[in-house]
């Protein structure tokens, strides 16, 4: 399904780990026809490279920490380079600093984007600790516990939380409850970009 015309061509998701962000920034993707770039998937797979980039990624993913921005920024601008112009971008997992919050601005700019949204998907710290849980116990990944889920949480609050007042004034900000179903959360945020279903 493709939606009908929206105002924006850039679109950042964000929000607490478990909220669902990544889920709902695949399937506007999908919806809008955007491109879809996603830092965790692309820095995870970096991390099974057996070079230095590819160890100390995992070393960093692994200790549950934020990759420093000069490497992420590298990893980025690759990507952004092989972009058709003109095509709209959905980001998931970028920004996660505002020092990268205000990097992606500026670079968008430089690329004719202007038009910027964020979906800001809000969760209770509690409900994103059980989600995460959950998911690490229906996936098998023993070595995901509750001290490391905590971790990458108080990490996203201390160095993520920010980023969302950076947001808020210098891009359209749409805060949407994480915590009913994927379903009524894909309606609020197509309601909240005013997309019609076509
Ligand atoms: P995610 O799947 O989005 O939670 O990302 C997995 C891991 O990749 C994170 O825990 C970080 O170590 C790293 N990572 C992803 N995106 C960023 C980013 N924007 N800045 C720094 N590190 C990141």
């Amino acid at each position: 399904m493709r939606a009908s015309r929206m105002d924006f061509d850039a679109l950042i998701f964000i929000g607490p780990q478990g909220s669902g962000k990544g889920t709902q920034a695949k399937l506007f993707a999908e919806k809008l026809g955007f491109f879809y770039l996603g830092t965790g998937a692309i820095l995870r797979e970096i991390a099974t490279h057996q070079d230095e980039l590819g160890k100390r990624v995992k070393d960093t993913i692994d200790r549950g920490l934020l990759l420093d921005d000069e490497t992420i920024f590298r990893v980025l601008e690759e990507k952004v380079d092989l972009l058709p112009r003109r095509e709209g971008i959905i980001f998931d997992g970028f920004p996660r600093r505002v020092t990268q919050a205000e990097y992606l601005l500026r670079l968008l700019g430089a690329d004719g984007k202007h038009q910027v949204a964020t979906i800001f998907l809000g969760l209770p710290h509690e409900e994103s600790v059980d989600r995460l849980v959950k998911r690490a116990e229906i996936e098998g990944r023993k070595d995901d516990t509750r001290e490391r889920i905590e971790l990458r949480l108080r990490q996203y609050e201390a160095e993520t939380v920010p980023v969302l007042d950076y947001l808020k004034t210098k891009t359209a900000f749409f805060k949407i409850d994480g915590t009913p179903s994927p379903d009524e959360v894909t309606r609020e945020i197509a309601h909240a970009l005013g997309i019609s279903r076509s």
